[in-house]
């Protein structure tokens, strides 16, 4: 934990402000460039310098390259920060989205498993702690991964892409903390134009305002190591639109001048400088900040839950999954959303109390043994679906019949739409569009809730 040295005046008026956290954090992934080896060396040492730590998230093949390469030195100027994940190879084909994109969530979870551990515990063997967080190389994102990381026992989620979000700001969905999708909260400083310089500043102070003025919030920046030495990307020159060319074949990035790369490191660490004079400001890393955080798991306040009668939808911080576990009687945990979406067949008005009991009882006992939402409710040979089954039990008066409610799932509306538009990234394949994985985080999006800050 970091804190600056004010005078004392200044501490107090901001100890008054709602609190404001930056998170500051590098994909670490260049494993053909090795002078980005020096430029991730010289961020975490000057940062280190200037009481900043920041979060690396590692690519396992990265890490591979300093183990051949003997750069202890790296790793250990790197131990000083907290360490994330950013998948065994990046951008070698399939990337994540590409494999994942036609399997289910149990089996995708599987499979990204199978592919990704190994990078993973490479990480934890080197710097003797599993990583705190991961995210996704490019825009390459899916669902799946969620329950993967769950289980990996990572926390947080931290990147920057479109496909989900919650009010520009970080938020709770598959069970972790997401940092994502941050809008104007994610700011960054062009590294080329030092007569930019004072409008990043400018632009950094905005979003720490934006964020205060949300009563308390988070702000995130990211960078590349390799930004500082190069001046295209690794990954772009070999792997673009699905190319996959064999090792002996990879090309080197085209560099920057020593002038260049020197004036990015100014620009840099200036920008970091003003950051750091931030009243208020509190710099943190992706292992701190689900502390930072009311527990994702409360029992909801009486009565809330049946405001799913009328919209299927996170209230009040409080997840549509949340709240159809507390109208069953479970107990505050999480849940992963269904795996496929389903119909109402039952076509009468009412269904009589004893067969909804049974149905009410049955979905329980689902959510117990499997530890997700069950795709649809049985009424006999017919069936609801999740959503029409939500609906009607928060609208349940307990009469001899219960009448039948269509639920909406308004969570729907913080997925992205168009996969083409999201999943557009210089290293997939032209045209490549899983509208399945859009579908499958629509389904997931029970899970989806505002991260509250602690007060
Ligand atoms: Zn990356």
């Amino acid at each position: 934990m970091r804190t600056l040295l004010l005078p004392l005046w200044l501490a107090g008026a901001a100890a008054a402000q709602p609190p404001v956290y930056w998170l500051l954090w590098f994909d670490t992934e260049d494993y053909i460039e090795p002078s980005s080896d020096d430029a991730a060396l010289r961020l975490a040492e000057g940062l280190r310098e200037r009481g900043v730590r920041a979060t690396f998230k590692i690519v396992g093949e990265k890490a591979r390259a300093w183990v051949q390469r003997g750069r202890t030195d790296v790793l250990r100027a790197l131990a000083a920060h907290d360490i994330g994940y950013h998948t065994e190879f990046h951008s070698i084909h399939p990337a994540p989205a590409e494999y994942l994109a036609g399997m289910g969530l149990l089996d995708g979870a599987a499979e990204f498993t199978r592919r990704e551990r190994g990078g993973f515990l490479l990480l934890e063997k080197l710097f003797g702690l599993p990583p705190s967080c991961y995210g996704q190389p490019g825009n390459s994102w899916a669902p799946q991964t969620n329950l993967a990381l769950r289980a990996w026992g990572v926390k947080v989620y931290m990147d920057d892409a479109g496909q989900v979000g919650f009010d520009e700001q970080p938020f709770w969905y598959g069970g972790l903390l997401y940092i994502f999708n941050l809008g104007r909260h994610t700011v960054r400083a062009d590294l080329n134009d030092p007569g930019r310089l004072a409008e990043a500043k400018r632009r950094f102070d905005e979003a720490v305002e934006s964020a205060r003025r949300l009563g308390g919030g988070v702000i995130q920046s990211y960078y590349h190591p390799t930004e500082w030495v190069t001046t295209e990307f690794w990954d772009g020159v070999n792997f673009s639109h699905g190319a996959n060319p064999e090792r002996s074949e990879w090309k080197r990035p085209r560099l920057r001048t020593p002038e260049s790369r020197e004036q990015a490191y100014r620009i840099f660490f200036e920008w970091v400088d003003h950051a750091r004079r931030t009243p208020g400001l509190r710099i943190v890393t992706a292992r701190e900040a689900p502390a930072l955080f009311e527990p994702r798991d409360a029992a909801p306040p009486e009565g809330l839950a049946r405001r799913l009668a009328a919209s299927l939808d996170a209230h009040e911080g409080f997840s549509a999954a949340d709240l159809l576990l507390s109208l069953l009687g479970l107990e505050p945990q999480h849940v992963d959303g269904p795996l496929r979406r389903s119909a109402t067949t039952w076509s009468r008005p009412e269904i009589p109390r004893p067969a909804f009991e049974r149905a009410r009882r049955d979905a329980a006992d689902f959510i117990r043994a499997h530890g997700r939402l069950p795709d649809e409710v049985w009424l006999g040979s017919e069936r609801l679906s999740l959503e029409d089954f939500a609906a009607t039990l928060a609208g349940d008066e307990g009469g001899a019949a219960v009448p039948l409610r269509r639920g909406r799932a308004d969570f729907e509306r913080r997925i992205g739409r168009d996969a083409a538009r999201l999943y557009n990234w210089v290293i997939h394949p032209k045209g490549f569009a899983p509208e399945s994985l859009l579908e499958m985080a629509r389904l997931q999006a029970w899970t989806l809730k505002p991260a509250r800050l602690r007060r």
